[in-house]
């Protein structure tokens, strides 16, 4: 009795503890460079996925798991942040980026380059918001956050953004704190004049809100100064878009003769305003982009401006973004942290941007193809570089949503 007792005990033991050594996950990534920069991986790891989260990230991570994907020779990155596209689309004629044509749906460019967080800049405002929610939000896989446009209408173009009788902060703020899920700040965008109401304003709604705002600096003749936006009118944490632009009507942060960041820039980002890049179909130039990154002046945000007039022009997607500022020379950990936790912290949601255990199961895995590649600007100034990077599989929420090659064992069609 007593022998047949302790081995009973000893068969408890022991299946119980193999039972907790064979974990099963839903999703195990073996042998990948894990580079995660809030948490400062920069190596070789394992990652396993379990109901949608990040269970375990160690260098061998032994159990079951219902797909493993084989990660070997790629880059396993927290899913990738673009902070700055157009998604209200819709059918309206003659409406710019407001429920329109020239916006487009996130699904459709978002998973096959690594992107899993997508920001609007300013399509919708506040009369708008609820349709873009029925629209977008509600049949989008991607995360789609928001920032409100001031102008109510959104942006819907033309004279409809040059209407301050619409740019209501106190309602801006209002649907903001109603919508607290999607909504991350404001945008002011497309303003055309000699004068800072339309900047106050959306500060204003920033202030009324407790959020970050979001400048396109629209344009006037003379120029409005730049110095004056970053350091007078925009507060710590605030964003400027387009930063490598240089377009007329406008003030550049390099200065065309010298080739060197303007000091009021490098004092603005001292003192907390962030640089997004918002790429767009016109607003990012080599002639800026090459002196900046060559002293330093990097970007707080990679982002696409993604609509139908940049998505076939110079700026494709984010990976060809990011990857003309790894030839540029930034190195590839900084590239990537500019594109997942900087933003993240940007947009104030630091759940976001980052592969630490019990967070949302966002990721990319990504390839960086050997070859020759060439990278061509708006004026058709052209780079070639020896690398770029290719997106192999995108995990949204601990599903595989993305799968280019195969990776996953076994493969599982997603529709
Ligand atoms: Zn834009």
């Amino acid at each position: 009795m007593k022998v047949k007792s302790i081995i009973a005990l000893c068969l408890f033991f022991c299946l119980g503890n193999s039972a907790f050594a064979q974990e099963r996950y839903s999703i195990l990534i073996k042998g990948g460079h894990v580079i995660d920069p809030k948490n400062q991986i920069d190596q070789v790891m394992d990652i396993a996925i379990a109901e949608g989260k990040i269970v375990k990230v160690d260098k061998h991570i032994e159990g079951e798991a219902v797909q493993v994907v084989n990660a070997e020779g790629l880059y396993v990155t927290p899913g990738l942040i673009d902070i700055h596209g157009h998604h209200f689309f819709g059918t309206e004629p003659n409406s710019y980026l407001r429920n329109s044509f020239t916006a487009l749906p996130p699904d459709g460019f978002t998973f096959r380059t690594g992107v899993t967080t997508v920001v609007d800049a300013g399509s919708p405002g506040w009369r708008s918001f609820e349709t873009y929610k029925n629209q977008t939000i509600a049949h989008s896989k991607t995360r789609v956050l928001v920032f409100l446009n001031i102008i109510g209408e959104g942006m819907r173009g033309g004279a409809y953004e040059q209407n301050m009788n619409d740019a209501d902060p106190k309602m801006a703020a209002l649907v903001a704190r109603q919508n607290k899920e999607y909504i991350v700040g404001f945008k002011v965008a497309h303003f055309e004049g000699y004068d800072w109401t339309a900047v106050d304003r959306t500060v204003e709604a920033g202030n009324l809100a407790n959020l970050p705002v979001m400048v396109d600096f629209g344009g006037a003749e003379p120029p409005l100064p730049l110095s004056e936006l970053l350091l007078n009118h925009l507060r710590k944490g605030d964003i400027f878009t387009h930063c490598y632009t240089q377009l007329p009507g406008r003030e550049f942060i390099v200065d065309t003769l010298t080739k060197k960041v303007k000091p009021f820039a490098w004092e603005a980002k001292k003192q907390g305003r962030y640089f997004d890049v918002g790429y767009g179909g016109a607003s990012f130039a080599f002639s800026q982009a090459i002196p900046a990154i060559k002293e330093g002046f990097y970007p707080d945000g990679i982002s696409t401006d993604l609509h139908t007039g940049s998505m076939n022009a110079a700026m494709k997607d984010m990976l060809n973004v990011m990857s003309k500022f790894l030839v540029m020379g930034m190195d590839l950990s900084k590239v990537i942290a500019v594109s997942t936790w900087q933003p993240a912290q940007v947009i104030k949601r630091e759940e976001l941007g980052n592969l630490s255990v019990g967070t949302e199961a966002d990721i990319a895995i990504l390839a960086l193809k050997k070859g020759d590649f060439g990278f061509f600007d708006r004026v058709g100034y052209k780079i070639t570089g020896k690398e770029k990077l290719e997106c192999e599989m995108t995990i949204r929420a601990g599903e595989i949503v993305y799968d280019l090659n195969g990776i996953a064992y076994p493969i599982v069609v997603t529709k």
